[in-house]
């Protein structure tokens, strides 16, 4: 199983950012106590399961100190039997990649970063409230490197305000010439309650057109090819195989447990998330209680899930799994399938389904349609 920990601290708040966080660091030590007392409060929800990948994500878990990683970390490794082949990740911000804190983490058993790099463009990252500079990327991972990351992954983002497809281009020249062996690239979205929604709403902010993006998308899924990395998934692309094992896990429905504020946890039956709200979170286990919501799964939401997580992959379906697991369904999965095959957006061969990229793009529509 796989373990996710909630870091809900940033420096400040990036323009596009969704994810629950806070720009301060007032509660800090509340929360590690907190997140302890949650470890000790679910030791027994996965039962014995081993760990086979932990991943500390945010927020940014880069602006908590080694001694406060060095708590949570040894908090989880005395309650889970964690496989000394782990994948440890620590995703990080650029500013924080140091060598005292590098050399820190790789102590703390931390063997993969990932690292938000957005861009390198510097007014670019300014316009979007990013608190690093190109410059220090460049030199951030190179220490990395250095000191012996060998699992280095770094996020892009396409569609970025100022961002022209020359930009785009540059970015990612710039990311080939790192030689990390993970790219993650997203589509900027305007997504509930950033600065980013507040100015679209006041039409300080036009979003690319769908079309635009798609072009984009293209080229970037080109270079990257031609550059070596595999398409894994939608989002995400690999060399040497250093696919991200967390992630994968996800998208193959492997059991997980995430703690700390607004962490979502699944046990092969039902899904639950804890509340999104810092202070809840921290006064709910000071008074040594869990605070979240829990929902069942039925055939039906685990079929769908099974569809759109599968389908989101270079793995895709096999007819043969499909079928054992949701007999019930394969008729209306296969016609779909076959006309997706005829749009040109699904590829079916020896008893295996995977999306193109072309339907890669359009996959939101594809997955509504497979959905019962
Ligand atoms: S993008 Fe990352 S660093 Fe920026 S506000 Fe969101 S969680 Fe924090």
């Amino acid at each position: 199983m796989g373990i996710y920990v909630h870091v809900p601290f940033c420096r400040s708040k990036c323009f596009y950012c969704g994810f629950y966080s806070v720009a301060s660091d007032r509660l800090k030590e509340a929360f590690i106590r907190a997140l302890c007392a949650e470890v000790d409060l679910r030791r027994d929800y996965m039962g014995t399961l081993g760990v086979e990948t932990l991943y500390f994500g945010g927020g940014t878990p880069s602006c908590l100190s080694l001694s406060e990683l060095q708590i949570l970390t040894e908090k989880l490794e005395n309650v889970y039997c964690i496989s000394p082949f782990a994948e440890r990740t620590i995703e990080v911000n650029p500013e924080d990649l140091n060598a005292e804190k590098l050399e820190g983490w790789r102590r703390l058993g931390f063997n993969r970063l990932s690292i938000g790099v957005q861009s390198f463009q510097d007014d670019l990252l300014k316009g979007i409230n990013r608190q690093h500079t190109s410059r220090q990327v460049l030199e951030g991972i190179e220490m990395a490197q250095h000191l012996g990351f060998d699992n280095i992954s770094i996020d892009l983002i396409i569609g970025l305000p100022g961002q022209s497809p020359e930009i785009l281009h540059q970015d990612l020249m710039q990311a080939l010439g790192l030689s990390v062996d993970h790219i993650s690239v997203y589509m900027l979205s305007v997504d509930a309650g950033s600065v980013l929604e507040k100015r679209y709403q006041k039409g300080l902010f036009c979003p690319l057109s769908e079309d635009e993006l798609a072009d984009r998308y293209d080229v970037v899924v080109q270079l990257l090819k031609e550059a070596g990395y595999e398409h894994y998934e939608i989002s995400n692309f690999a060399r040497n195989g250093k696919y991200s094992t967390h992630n994968t896990s996800y998208w193959q429905q492997k059991p997980y447990i995430g703690f700390g504020p607004s962490a979502h946890s699944y046990d092969l039956a039902s899904r639950q998330w804890n509340v999104s709200n810092l202070k809840t979170y921290i006064e709910s286990l000071n008074n040594k209680e869990l605070n979240f919501e829990r929902e069942e799964l039925s055939c039906v939401d685990y079929y769908n899930e099974y569809v759109m997580t599968r389908l989101r992959t270079m793995w895709g379906i096999k007819g043969k799994d499909l079928r054992e697991k949701f007999g019930f369904c394969w008729d209306h999965f296969i016609g779909q399938m076959r006309r997706n095959v005829e749009r040109g957006w699904a590829v079916e061969g020896r008893d295996l389904f995977c999306l193109t990229e072309s339907g890669w793009l359009v996959s939101d529509k594809i997955f509504s349609e497979l959905f019962l």
